[in-house]
């Protein structure tokens, strides 16, 4: 038993403690006025009162933010060109000028240019990127599971092209295909945040952007963007806010594919508060603030 229980009133003494080492009897007095569920589950800890939710979650998106550093990329044994030639689908004088059309303009992938000058089809790209990942190809008639293509935000599958292909309740297993290479740092937060075990495969770029296509007009009232943020205490306001609003019960936070993601759980209800991290998604001019500067959400 630690000192803080042995102190704790018999009044107290009856909450599930606190998960935050300077939570005060005061801030307990007033949980009971403001939390809903006389407790709010942040990952694996309970905390009693807003304000001790605020500053585990200013904590926790802090710790997020500074690991916004982009991981260096994934050195392949074979790089893609040498890949396709030896797969005898280019040559040396074809690799050479896509090379040079995307040193030119480097926005775009060596397989996007391999297209894009009739060198090489989407499948045979897809193909090569795959054996380079050692991951097998989604087949192209796969249909994808459409309840399983809302369980991720839609901003985020859009920003990295990922498509969400089937989630199995048994086993916990999500499957997941990407078009660019495999993201492993968000498979390993979409494990984290769903609680579940996550499988890559590889797609081509169209059956991606097809399948978005399908949900990407549906409104989303429970997913919320918030493009003016300014720091981890304005994130960890904002959730506290929708965590009262909401009612809910159960808030976990991780990075995820360009954006720190909070899922707020009430029930079998989930809203997602979405901050683009800044390093990797370029902020667009601070846009609208309530009265009390908080930032609007875009809703997608
Ligand atoms: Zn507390």
């Amino acid at each position: 038993m630690s000192w803080r229980s042995f102190f704790r009133s018999p009044c107290e003494a009856a909450a599930p403690p606190c998960g935050d080492m300077d939570c005060s009897s005061t801030r307990r007095l007033w949980r009971r006025f403001r939390w809903r569920h006389g407790t709010i589950r942040l990952h694996d800890s309970l905390y009693c009162a807003p304000s001790c939710f605020e500053a585990a979650a200013r904590q926790r998106f802090a710790q997020l933010c500074v690991a916004t550093i982009p991981a260096a990329p994934m050195r392949h044994r074979v790089p893609l060109g040498l890949l396709m030639i030896s797969r005898e689908q280019l040559t040396n004088q074809q690799l050479r000028s896509a090379l040079e059309a995307q040193r030119g303009n480097g926005r775009q992938r060596l397989g996007e240019w391999l297209e894009r000058l009739g060198y090489a089809t989407e499948r045979q790209v897809t193909a090569a990127l795959a054996q380079q990942w050692a991951c097998p190809v989604l087949a192209s008639k796969t249909i994808c599971d459409p309840n399983c293509l809302r369980l991720l935000p839609y901003h985020m599958l859009e920003n990295s092209r990922i498509l969400p292909v089937q989630f199995v309740p048994s086993t916990r297993m999500f499957h997941l295909a990407f078009s660019d290479g495999i993201d492993y740092s968000a498979l390993y937060a979409i494990g984290q945040m769903l609680d579940c075990r996550t499988q890559a495969c590889l797609a081509t770029r169209s059956a991606v952007g097809q399948a978005l296509q399908l949900i990407g007009h549906e409104r989303r009232p429970r997913e919320l963007l918030f493009e003016g943020w300014r720091d981890a205490a304005e994130m960890a306001r904002i959730t506290c806010g929708y965590v009262l609003k909401l009612g809910a019960e159960a808030v976990r936070m991780v990075g995820c594919a360009g954006f720190i993601w909070a899922r707020l759980s009430t029930g079998p209800d989930v809203a997602n508060l979405l901050f683009p991290r800044s390093a990797e998604t370029p902020l667009t001019a601070d846009l609208g603030r309530d009265s009390s500067g908080v930032p609007l959400p875009i809703t997608g």
